[in-house]
């Protein structure tokens, strides 16, 4: 804001200068009191030059810091994607250990069943070999009423063996008393004594069946919770992910807030840099101003002491080399000359000459800015030809000079808004009329 208003001041205090001097134009005009108003005109522009100068380097600060942040908002987004990327994979692993739970489930529910068929088989056998131990007692004990029977008169002694034998095996290992019982007997013992015994051996069979069964079952069990172990680590996994993906988001949206501030800033510097840009422009045509004051115009017969030709000489010798072009540079920047620079040897110092026969009419060779154009002379060729030399290292002629075509009139050099040792040539033309117009300096001088 107050940026604005210093210029509007010094706007409102170069239009009273440019009055001033027409005012003084249209009455008597002493070329002292043109220097005068010219010096003032060209501390003005001086100081808005600065001014643009300054605010260019404050925005191309803030387009670093634009381009600073772009690029870490690009991270930023990038480790988004690779945390989503990762998120997916995650949730793909959490569904396939969910299939394999349940898969799992599944075979164990199919095992239970299996060990509940299994229990009641066991059972079923427990229970016949209960039925078949019945039995055999029973059996026994009518064995034995027999042989008590057969026995009472005599061999008490065998008796008491038989009584004192307490189980089947060791009762039927007797061999005298089997002897001595009927085929009978002996075969229903015999039958007895193998339905056991193969009872005994499904039993223990069905046995081995079910611990086997069991321990598959717990097999099981703990590769579930192997699984829901590893679920939850993943679980656990994805939240830390997703709180990472919350910050960067929050990041995001930050450097966002950020850079639109900048482009803000930026904007507000663009405008002023233009809005100056117009206002040097006016102060530009003050240049203009003092060729017309001064410079022949077009129609005039060039004084004899020139020696002017009328044809333009490229005005540096050895090179033709151009690295700006009339009317803009290559970033589309105003440029109202040609620049030019040595090839063969160093630039800095190397001399330039004046295009054609002419007077000095302007010779800057102050080491100031002077419009950006630091070092500077303008020649008047006679005929409403004048051409200007700028960003000279030093100027070997002054006001009032006569030059001639070819004539060394100053060093090359990088005074004034230059980056390098360069010759920043112009053409102006003035019109009988007074219009001064600044030229394609190609369509005067050509690359010798
Ligand atoms: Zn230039």
């Amino acid at each position: 804001m107050s940026l604005k208003t210093k210029m509007n001041n010094r706007l409102k205090s170069i239009l009273c200068l440019v009055v001033a001097l027409v005012c003084l134009v249209c009455s008597f005009a002493p070329v002292s009191v043109y220097a005068d108003v010219v010096g003032d005109l060209e501390d003005q522009r001086n100081e808005l030059d600065e001014e643009i100068k300054e605010n260019e380097e404050k925005l191309d600060q803030v387009e670093g810091e634009i381009n600073k942040n772009e690029s870490k908002l690009d991270k930023i987004k990038s480790e988004i994607s690779d945390i989503d990327d990762e998120l997916s994979e995650l949730e793909d692993k959490i569904d396939e250990l969910n299939g394999d739970i349940s898969s799992l489930n599944t075979d164990i529910e199919t095992l239970t069943a299996d060990i509940v068929a299994i229990d009641a088989l066991i059972a079923d056998i427990e229970a016949q070999i209960q039925d078949s131990e019945e039995l055999m007692a029973d059996t026994k004990e009518q064995l034995l009423n027999r042989l008590r029977e057969n026995y009472m008169a005599g061999g008490g002694s065998k008796l008491e063996i038989l009584f004192a034998a307490t189980d089947v095996t060791s009762f039927l290992e007797r061999q005298e008393l089997i002897a001595q019982m009927s085929n009978n007997d002996t075969a229903l013992i015999n039958e007895m004594a193998a339905k056991v015994g193969e009872l005994n051996s499904l039993q223990a069979q069905l046995g081995e069946q079910k611990t086997e069964l069991e321990s598959k079952k717990e097999d099981l069990k703990n590769d579930i919770q192997q699984l829901a172990d590893r679920q939850t680590d993943l679980e656990d996994t994805k939240s830390t992910q997703e709180d990472k993906k919350s910050e960067a988001m929050d990041k995001h949206e930050e450097l966002k807030g950020v850079i639109a501030e900048l482009d803000k800033d930026s904007e507000e510097y663009k405008a002023e840099i233009a809005r100056q840009k117009k206002e040097r422009d006016q102060i530009d045509k003050q240049i203009d101003e003092y060729i017309k004051q001064h410079g022949s115009s077009q129609g005039d017969t060039p004084d004899e002491d020139y020696n002017n030709d009328g044809k333009m000489l490229w005005p540096v010798p050895g090179s033709t080399r151009m690295t700006a072009g009339y009317p803009a540079y290559s970033n589309g920047d105003r440029h109202m000359g040609i620049d030019i620079v040595r090839t063969d040897v160093t630039t800095k110092g190397s001399p330039f000459r004046a295009a054609q026969g002419g007077k000095v009419i302007i010779a800057k060779n102050d080491g100031a800015w002077n419009y950006g154009f630091g070092n500077y002379c303008v020649i008047d060729h006679g005929d409403g030809k004048q051409t200007l030399y700028a960003h000279a290292q030093t100027l070997y002629v002054s006001v009032g000079d006569v030059v001639q075509k070819g004539e060394h009139i100053g060093a090359i050099g990088s005074t004034g808004n230059s980056t390098g040792p360069h010759l920043h040539f112009e053409v102006r033309i003035k019109k009988a009329n007074g219009d001064v117009s600044r030229v394609q300096p190609l369509d005067y001088v050509s690359k010798p």
